[in-house]
């Protein structure tokens, strides 16, 4: 639950309900407790308030330059933030696309951080600089105060526990190393997760062991909150992963239910009793005009539905969320997440509605591309840039499968070494690899009788930069 405070740079900005909670507690801690201690007998009441509110809007402040320094880059480099939330514990850009290289993610990533410390250094020599002077504590304490917090924000965050920015730049290094970006979520998040148990456990036994139960809530939510992120973001990753390839298309329901904008409400009541649907297109001919859902209907009065029509009461055409054919899958599902809807409209060329795509078809989607991903053997080309790589196959005898290359250029030839009584090789293809102008020679193999053997996959000519990207795999035949 959040409100929206407003735009900057063309960013929506919202601010999460949980977040008057932490203003409270800022301008408890440090207008009465921590300013204080600082400054002894020199505040009053309206004094110590007033300190704790400048801080709380301080550390606002400093939170939303950082998300700030985030969403300039992304957008600098063409990537487009749906909106900033900031909550309890700072803030969040949330990218409605992910940063397609690792180079931009460690961009950044590493913005926020950076921005928070430049920040700091300079709040930090301005208070230096006012201590000795005549200026009062009003000017001296906040000064202070967000030289500290700048500094902790920046800390926090560097945490190298994903998704916090620490954590993205890990991944965008791991990713920089081994080409994939996949596999880095999953290291990148399980190192998070780690961090996170390791928050949790900290936070118990300061709870239990020294009874210190403000510290110890503070770290289990702190922990609570980066094992779902790191949870979430994984997720997301492979959901992004699946989609990849797919065009709307490919995915969508090409029957959709329509009614006509001049039926009534009594007739559409009846038809969503018949077809058990929770909405409709609106169609004239078979031009998409509005949608109508059963929330539209709860809306009208009752004795209003002999005579108000669907037209009367659709969302029209122009609120509606459409895609075309040709879009992309991961489009559909953002634009899903982005408006917080269940359905889209499918466009073809002419603007007329062929079809409709739910968060259902999706799911099912990525269901079906999970259960293949795991059936499919050694579908991924293994190893590291440079280091040599097993990978273990598990085939029945006489089954065809694939082994392949590790991704590289087009310009030098793979060849495989393998045991001739146990394998055969059928045949081979060059295939093109989804991004990065990247080729992989696939080599098709069939299993001849039981047993361990092993396949070598190494460059025809071997050169200095070649030489040790080598990939074997260990057939195991059953
Ligand atoms: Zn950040």
């Amino acid at each position: 639950m959040a409100i929206k405070l407003g735009e900057i740079y063309g960013i929506p900005l919202f601010l999460d309900y949980t977040w008057f909670i932490i203003f409270a507690l800022i301008v408890w801690t440090v207008g009465f407790l921590v300013m204080p201690a600082e400054y002894p007998h020199q505040l009053n009441f309206a004094l110590e308030l007033t300190l704790g509110i400048l801080s709380a809007l301080l550390l606002f402040g400093s939170v939303l330059v950082h998300e700030l320094a985030h969403s300039v880059v992304a957008k600098r480099n063409g990537l487009q933030i749906g909106r900033i939330t900031l909550y309890l514990f700072g803030g969040v850009s949330e990218m409605t696309e992910e940063p397609p290289t690792p180079d931009l993610e460690l961009k950044m990533a590493a913005a926020g951080p950076i921005t928070s410390i430049v920040i700091g250094i300079i709040l930090g020599g301005l208070w230096i600089l006012s201590k000795d002077s005549s200026a009062g504590v009003l000017v001296v304490g906040p000064l202070y105060y967000s030289f500290l917090i700048n500094i902790i924000v920046a800390a926090f965050n560097l945490i190298p526990a994903f998704p916090l920015d620490g954590g993205r730049v890990l991944r965008s290094l791991i990713w920089r190393s081994n080409g994939d970006v996949l596999r880095s979520t999953k290291t990148a998040s399980t190192i998070g997760r780690i961090f996170a148990y390791l928050l949790m456990f900290a936070g118990i036994v300061l709870f239990v062991l020294y009874g210190d139960i403000f510290d110890g809530i503070w770290l289990v939510l702190i922990g609570w909150f980066i094992s779902s992120g790191a949870t979430n973001e994984l997720r997301q990753q492979i959901v992004q992963e699946d989609l990849g390839p797919l065009k709307v298309r490919d995915i969508m329901t090409r029957q959709v239910d329509s009614v006509s904008p001049e039926m009534t409400a009594n007739e559409l009541s009846i038809h969503f009793m018949e077809r058990k649907h929770n909405g409709f297109a609106v169609t004239e001919g078979n031009n998409l005009v509005g949608c109508v859902t059963m929330h539209d209907l709860r809306h009208a009065t009752k004795e209003s539905w002999n005579t108000l029509r669907v037209r009367d009461m659709m969302v029209p055409r122009e609120k509606l969320v459409t895609v075309e054919e040709g879009d992309s899958a991961k489009k559909a599902l953002q634009l899903m997440s982005q408006h917080q809807i269940g359905r889209v409209f499918v466009l073809d060329s002419t603007a007329r509605l062929s079809g409709i795509v739910t968060r259902t078809d999706i799911m099912k989607t990525i269901e079906t591309r999970e259960s293949t991903r795991a059936s499919t053997f050694g579908a991924g080309p293994p190893g590291k840039k440079g280091e040599p790589s097993t990978s273990t196959i598990t085939v029945d005898t006489g089954m065809l499968f694939e082994v392949s290359s590790p991704p590289g250029d087009a310009s030098g030839d793979w060849v495989a070494n393998y045991d001739h009584n146990g394998l055969s090789l059928v045949s081979t293809r060059l295939i093109q690899l989804a991004d990065l102008n990247q080729t992989a020679k696939q080599f098709t193999f069939q299993a001849l009788s039981r047993g361990r053997f092993s396949i070598t996959l190494s460059p025809a000519v071997l050169s200095k930069g070649n030489a040790m990207r080598v990939a074997t795999y260990s057939v195991f035949v059953t």
